[in-house]
């Protein structure tokens, strides 16, 4: 399970992501809210009802929540409270899961920093 946990993770990188390619639209997803500065399009690989991944639009070092500086605190709080309006238009008034999962041991495999927004079924504790 651990080395299940580790292979998933990719190594930590500040170089270009798939999700370039999802901003500049030069690959398909199905975005569910956009504006100047994020991006919330559906996970490929739904681990629920509603798996939602929003994504600031410039990167800016930000390949992880452990490489955040004090520049970041806005984009930060609006991934946030962009989690909060999607969560609102998916229609998870019962209740929803924000998850940041950051380097190998957190099973990362993106390193452009976004929030997984799950809900859409009872979520169970602790997270895996
Ligand atoms: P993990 O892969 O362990 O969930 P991350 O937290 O880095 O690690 O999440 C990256 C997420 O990006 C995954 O949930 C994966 O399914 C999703 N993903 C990868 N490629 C795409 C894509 N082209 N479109 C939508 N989601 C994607």
């Amino acid at each position: 399970e651990k080395e299940a946990a580790l292979a998933a993770a990719a190594t930590p990188s500040d170089a270009p992501t798939i999700f370039d390619k999802i901003i500049k639209k030069e690959i398909p997803s199905t975005i569910v809210y956009e504006d100047d500065k994020v991006l919330a399009f559906r996970d490929i690989n739904p681990q629920a009802p509603t798996h939602i991944l929003i994504i600031p639009k410039v990167k800016d070092g930000l390949t992880g929540l452990s490489k955040a500086e004090e520049r970041h605190c806005e984009i930060l709080g609006y991934l946030l409270y962009t989690a909060k309006l999607v969560a609102k238009q998916e229609g998870l008034d019962d209740g929803f899961r924000i998850v940041i999962n950051d380097g190998p041991k957190g099973c990362q495999s993106v390193y452009h920093i976004h929030v997984h927004l799950l809900g859409g079924r009872q979520m169970t504790w602790p997270a895996g």
